[in-house]
């Protein structure tokens, strides 16, 4: 697998604050935030995208989304709602080839979010 942003932040190459961690989880606010809260959580496991990941990781991604829901708790956005967004591969925008999942909130949000 080709070298990119998200590992050299894994092998902590990169500095970077985390908003959460664990031997499989890394979540970090998003370098151009797309809304008031915007963070990215991220497996250490190298898996590119939705498209590559294996069915064993299914437990994995599910724990993507659990984290997601308690970083929005902790960040006060739950009630109001936020938007978990996974972009995959070239026609999906994916721009960072590591799987990665998106929540943004803390403002009401359209439909589009960076279209094209
Ligand atoms: P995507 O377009 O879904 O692949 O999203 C990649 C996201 O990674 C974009 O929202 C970028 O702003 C974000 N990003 C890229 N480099 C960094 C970085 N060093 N730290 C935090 N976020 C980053």
């Amino acid at each position: 697998m080709e070298d990119n942003i998200f590992l050299k932040i894994i092998r902590k190459e990169v500095p970077k604050d985390f908003i959460y961690e664990d031997d499989e989880i890394l979540a970090f606010y998003d370098i151009h935030p797309l809304a008031p809260v915007h963070v990215l959580i991220i497996p250490k496991k190298p898996i590119i995208n939705i498209a590559t990941m294996e069915d064993e990781d299914a437990v994995l991604v599910g724990k993507m989304f659990l984290i997601a829901r308690n970083i929005a708790r902790d960040l006060n956005i739950s009630e109001k709602g936020y938007k978990l967004l996974i972009r995959v591969g070239r026609d999906g925008g994916q721009e960072v080839p590591h799987l990665h999942l998106h929540l943004i909130g803390g403002v009401r949000l359209g439909d589009n979010i960076r279209p094209e």
